[in-house]
C-alpha cells in the first residue's frame, strides 16, 4: 500500500493549481486523475474568459476568489510567458429597458471592488466596435482571455518540479476513513493510505464526498449538471472586445456571449441547460435559440454558425434554485478531520483557481 500525506483527487484546473501551491510548502504531495491527462472536462471546455468579478453577490467567495484569483493568473501569466490578452469586454444594452440593469451591474462590481468600469453611450459603443447593436455598454477593461492548456501544463509542470507527483489514468472508486487518516481505493487496484484529502473531483466531488460518508443529500451539497454548447463563426472579423448580454435574471448562466480567442477567431456560447447524464455529444437542436439571442446584439446568419464544442457546468444551484457559492471547507465538523471538499467550483472556476488554491492551504 503506498502512503502519502497529501492526496489531491483531479487533476484539473482546480486540482493543478492545488497540488502547485501545496507543492511550495509540503513534501509529500501527490495528484491522482482518472483520465490519461490532465483538464479532460470543464477546464478545457470553456470560454477561457478570465473574469472580473462583477457577477457574484458581495463578500461571496465567488466574488473574493475571481477578483484576488485574476490579478494572480495575470502575474503567472506574464511570468511564465503563457499566451493571454487582456482585451477587456462589453456587457451590452440592446434597449432601453436593459439600462437600469447595467447599472446595476456596474454597482454590483464596483462593491466588488472591480477597477476601471465605465458606462459608454451608443456612439462610443459604435467606435469600439462598429458591428455590435448596443444602446449603453458596461465597459470591464480588467476581463481577459488565456490559453488554458498551457496554464494548465505549466501548473503541473510546477508542482512536479516542487517535487508532487502526478498520476493519470488512477480513479478513486472508494474513500473509508481510519482514526487518523484515509483508505483509498483505485479502479485499477491499486490502494493508497492518506493523512490529508483535497477533493477538486469537478462534476464528480460531491461523489467523492459521499465515498467518505458525507450524506450530500442532506448537507445540500449534491450537485447539478448543466449543459453549455458553443457555435463558431467564421464571418464575423474584427471584433476586438468580448461582448456579453445581461446576464440571465435567474442567475444560471452568463448569456450566450460572444468570444474571441487569442487567434482573433469568434465563438458564441454558451447556453445553459440541466442534464442527467455526462454526455458531450452535441446537435443543432438549439441553434434557433443562438440566433435569436445573438442577434439582439450582432447580425448573423443562420448559415454562419456552426457547431463547435460544449462542457458541462458542475452547479449546487438546482434548476429554479438560488444563487449558491463555491464549497470550499475543512471537514472536521462533520466529523472527517483533514478532508477539504472544493464542490460547485463552476464559473468563474478557470479564473479563481489560484486563489482557491491558496484558501485551501489555509484551510490544511
Ligand atoms: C461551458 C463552461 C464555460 C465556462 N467558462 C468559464 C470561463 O470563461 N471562465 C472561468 O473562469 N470559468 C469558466 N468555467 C468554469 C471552469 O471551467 C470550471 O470552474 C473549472 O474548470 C473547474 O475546474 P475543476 O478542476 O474543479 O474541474 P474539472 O476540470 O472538471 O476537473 C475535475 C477532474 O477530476 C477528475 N475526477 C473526477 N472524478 C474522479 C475520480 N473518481 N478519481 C480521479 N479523478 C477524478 C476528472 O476526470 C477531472 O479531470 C466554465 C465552465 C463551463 C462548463
Amino acid at each position: 500500500m503506498e502512503k502519502v500525506d497529501i492526496l489531491i483527487i483531479g487533476g484539473g484546473i482546480v486540482g493543478l493549481a492545488v497540488a502547485r501551491t501545496l507543492s511550495e510548502d509540503y513534501e509529500d504531495v501527490v495528484l491522482v486523475e482518472k483520465e490519461e491527462t490532465f483538464g479532460r472536462h470543464a477546464s478545457s471546455r470553456n470560454s477561457e474568459v478570465l473574469h472580473s468579478g462583477i457577477y457574484y453577490p458581495q463578500n461571496s467567495k465567488k466574488a473574493k476568489l475571481c477578483v484576488n484569483g485574476l490579478e494572480m493568473i495575470y502575474d503567472y501569466a506574464q511570468l511564465k510567458k503563457i499566451p493571454y490578452f487582456k482585451c477587456g469586454k462589453l456587457v451590452v444594452a440592446t434597449s432601453e429597458a436593459e439600462i437600469p440593469a447595467l447599472l446595476k451591474l456596474k454597482e454590483n462590481g464596483e462593491k466588488n471592488s472591480v477597477v476601471g468600469l465605465e458606462i459608454y453611450d451608443q456612439l462610443k459603443c459604435r467606435e469600439l466596435e462598429p458591428q455590435i447593436k448596443a444602446v449603453k455598454a458596461l465597459f470591464v477593461p480588467s476581463t481577459g482571455i488565456i490559453d488554458t492548456h498551457t496554464l494548465m501544463e505549466k501548473m503541473e509542470s510546477d508542482a512536479e518540479k516542487n517535487g508532487a507527483f502526478i498520476v493519470y489514468d488512477m480513479e478513486v472508486i472508494s474513500v473509508d476513513s481510519l482514526i487518523d487518516g484515509y483508505i483509498i481505493n483505485f479502479a485499477n487496484g491499486e490502494v493508497f493510505e492518506a493523512n490529508r484529502i483535497i477533493n477538486c473531483a469537478g462534476l464528480h466531488s460531491d461523489e467523492i464526498a459521499n465515498m467518505v460518508g458525507i450524506n450530500v443529500k442532506r448537507e445540500k451539497l449534491l450537485l447539478h449538471w448543466c449543459k453549455g454548447e458553443y457555435y463558431k463563426s467564421n464571418q464575423i472579423k474584427n471584433i476586438n472586445h468580448l461582448i456579453y448580454p445581461l446576464p440571465d435574471p435567474k442567475g444560471i448562466f452568463l448569456g450566450i456571449h460572444l468570444t474571441i480567442n487569442l487567434r482573433g477567431e469568434v465563438r458564441f456560447g454558451p447556453n445553459a441547460y440541466y442534464v442527467d447524464e455526462l454526455n458531450y455529444n452535441m446537435d443543432d437542436s438549439y441553434k434557433n435559440d443562438f440566433l435569436k439571442a445573438i442577434n439582439k446584439y450582432i447580425e448573423v446568419e443562420e448559415e454562419a454558425l456552426h457547431l463547435d464544442d460544449c462542457g458541462i457546468r458542475s452547479k449546487l444551484q438546482p434548476e429554479g434554485g438560488d444563487f449558491r457559492d463555491f464549497y470550499i471547507e475543512e471537514e472536521s465538523e462533520k466529523g472527517f478531520p483533514n478532508f477539504i471538499n472544493c464542490i460547485g467550483i463552476e464559473s468563474p472556476g478557470i479564473t479563481a483557481s489560484m486563489a482557491i488554491a491558496e484558501e485551501v492551504k489555509k484551510l490544511l
